[in-house]
């Protein structure tokens, strides 16, 4: 798995289709992942539950959605694209956009 949280990715299935937002959390063991403004569903919240709601009542969240649902987007080349990875002169290793040949971790 490449997507990372903070990542920009865009949605390829689903009602969502096209949407592009930023990844909130990963859910690795579930290969899943929380973005920003995809997938929305509501929530009945009880007062005192959720400190979006102190007084309880109906949230708008982001739900999980598959993995395989989403590819990353490159921040240099603005595309929808796969990753490589490479190691670095210091041995750190990066992810490496396949169009561009830039590394998305910069
Ligand atoms: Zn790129």
């Amino acid at each position: 798995m490449h997507i990372k949280k903070n990542d920009l990715v865009v949605v390829l299935s689903g009602r969502d289709k096209g949407r592009r937002g930023k990844v909130l959390e990963v859910q690795t063991g579930r290969s899943r992942v929380i973005v920003e403004g995809v997938n929305m569903v509501k929530r009945h919240v009880r007062a005192g539950s959720d400190p979006k709601a102190p007084q309880g009542g109906i949230i708008e969240v982001a739900a999980p959605i598959h993995i395989s649902n989403v590819r990353i987007v490159c921040k240099h080349c603005n595309q929808p694209t796969n990753l490589s990875t490479k190691r670095m002169e210091d041995g750190k290793k990066t992810r490496i956009c396949k169009k561009c040949k830039e590394s998305i971790d910069k």
